[in-house]
């Protein structure tokens, strides 16, 4: 099938963006890499007017150290997010979640910002931006805004912007110290999405007893999930006393809305997400535990 009719704009400029957005109101979407988007509208699962493609848009690409966070411009392709050194070094969990996102053909396409404002929660970037607090910088023709990550996915593909705003970067605390990180995820086929993952941050203190650790859960719910009851749990306590697959059964035992398919039941998935959750958390202790 093809999408319906529909006008194409193509703003240079933030502002130039915004104003459409202003303008044309709900009849209007933001066109980035097209990878979720445009198959949406093939199969006619979406209908809109105007397309508003924010890919040349300049000021939306790039890569820098802000302060304490790594600030990812939204049109960042996920392919360059997962080339750059400097997302390597400051943020390590974002960079082993892009090998797991689709193919490389997509991730040459589909942008980091697309990734977060399509919130997919069977999707790696939500869910590393909830594990990590990150901070979404919001642009419309009223202003400017930051959302935090843990209120930001609202639901199931939905998110608190409003129809008129553009998402415009993403800034993600950078965790120094002794600290490990690892994503673990079980799909189907490569480059499917996962049925069941987690994306894990560790940081240690000098008598190797757990400072935080963050565990962003892949396709567990409607939205990322944040084993946050865990969380609390293992902070304080001796990572070598810490049970693996304790943490794995505990980080799902709290979740009240766990997919249900035909690729897998919920009470598989939880055991899927227990298991990713307990080998992630092996990989990123050691990890931070012998660097
Ligand atoms: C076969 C296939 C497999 C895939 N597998 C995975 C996977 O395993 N994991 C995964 O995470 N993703 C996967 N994807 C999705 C891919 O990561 C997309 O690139 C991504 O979800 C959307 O990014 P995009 O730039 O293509 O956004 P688009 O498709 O252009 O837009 C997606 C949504 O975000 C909105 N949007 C985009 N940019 C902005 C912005 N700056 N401000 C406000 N709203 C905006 C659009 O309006 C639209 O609603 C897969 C896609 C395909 C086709």
């Amino acid at each position: 099938m093809k999408p319906a009719p529909f006008e194409y704009h193509a703003p240079t400029t933030i502002a130039d963006a915004a104003g459409l957005l202003a303008d044309l109101g709900d009849g209007a979407k933001v066109l980035a890499g097209g990878q979720s988007l445009i198959p949406m509208l093939a199969l006619r699962l979406a209908v809109f007017d105007h397309l508003v493609d924010v890919g040349r848009i300049a000021e939306l690409h790039g890569i820098e150290r802000r302060g304490d966070a790594l600030w990812v411009g939204a049109g960042t392709t996920e392919a360059a997010v997962g080339a750059s050194v400097e997302v390597a070094s400051s943020v390590p969990l974002l960079a082993k979640a892009t090998p797991f996102v689709g193919h490389f053909q997509i991730r040459n396409r589909g942008t980091l910002g697309g990734s977060i404002a399509h919130a997919d929660p069977a999707a790696e970037y939500p869910a590393v931006a909830l594990a990590l607090d990150a901070s979404m910088d919001v642009v419309s023709s009223r202003g400017s805004r930051t959302i935090a990550a843990r209120d930001f996915f609202d639901g199931l593909w939905s998110t608190s912007m409003e129809t008129d705003e553009l998402l415009a970067g993403v800034s993600f605390p950078i965790w120094g110290g002794r600290c490990g990180f690892a994503v673990e995820e079980f799909a189907r086929r490569y480059g499917d999405f996962a049925l069941a993952g987690v994306a894990v941050a560790i940081e240690l203190d000098g008598d190797d007893r757990v400072r935080r650790s963050a565990l962003g859960l892949i396709g567990m719910g409607s939205t990322p999930e944040r084993a946050v009851t865990t969380e609390a749990q293992l902070a304080g306590q001796p990572v070598t006393e810490v049970d693996a697959e304790e943490v794995g059964r505990s980080a799902v035992a709290g979740l009240e809305a766990v997919p249900s398919d035909l690729h897998g039941s919920a009470d598989y998935r939880r055991q899927l997400g227990a298991a990713m959750v307990a080998r992630a958390w092996r990989t990123a202790s050691a990890e931070a535990r012998h660097g």
